[in-house]
């Protein structure tokens, strides 16, 4: 399996969470050993689920490797190469993205955890596989935030759903949140015409059939 063929944000076999027991205090979760103030993420204030791993197995695809996503994520690298996408003045960043998770009026605000690509990636994937092609939608965003993470809550109960969206704002419950991955909220985002020229001539079809 080739770069080109594995994004580099896939997770691949080998790769699991590998963390110290977790310690729900008054203050927040913390790492067992430790002090919470210097395991949480200085900007986002949660604690990271820590993973471990080498990393060079088999990518699963469509499933993110936490760590990587983070950091793509946050510093808006392709999802691809991990490098900065190139943009042309005054040209929304580049996003592909689930069609189903698309909404289907624009401008549209999405909220995903998928980070953004570079437009050879994109036109790479849509050339080389069908499934891109139908279920995937390419879009341009003018603006981009950091709104929250997605990560198992803790309560008196323990652990609970894995998926649980918790949002920067939740002061109350960021805390209490062992964060797996960054959500990005995607402002303004429409089709990219040039990756979908179809959506060009006949703007009042459906944008894709999704069976
Ligand atoms: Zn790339």
């Amino acid at each position: 399996m080739n770069s080109v063929q594995a994004p580099a944000v896939a997770l691949r076999e080998g790769r699991f969470p590998d963390y110290p027991t977790i310690v729900v205090t008054d203050t927040g979760l913390q790492y067992e050993g430790g002090h919470r103030e210097e395991q949480i993420d200085p900007d986002f204030r949660v604690l990271w689920e820590l993973w471990g791993g080498t990393g060079g197995g088999i990518p699963l695809y469509g499933v993110f490797d936490p760590e990587v996503q983070r950091e793509a994520a946050d510093r808006l690298l392709c999802a691809h190469c991990l490098e900065k996408p190139d943009r042309a003045p005054g040209e929304g960043m580049l996003w592909l993205l689930r069609a189903d998770a698309a909404e289907r009026s624009w401008l549209a605000d999405i909220e995903t955890t998928t980070p953004p690509i570079c437009l050879p990636h994109a036109e790479l994937a849509f050339q080389r596989c069908v499934t891109m092609r139908r279920r995937y939608l390419a879009v341009r965003v003018q603006e981009v935030e950091r709104v929250g993470v997605l990560g198992t809550l803790f309560t008196e109960g323990g652990p609970g759903d894995p998926d649980e969206l918790v949002r920067f704002t939740e002061t109350n419950r960021l805390p209490y949140v062992l964060a797996r991955y960054l959500v990005l909220a995607l402002r303004g985002a429409t089709p990219d015409l040039t990756l979908h020229p179809d959506l060009a001539s006949s703007p009042d079809r459906p944008l894709l059939e999704v069976s």
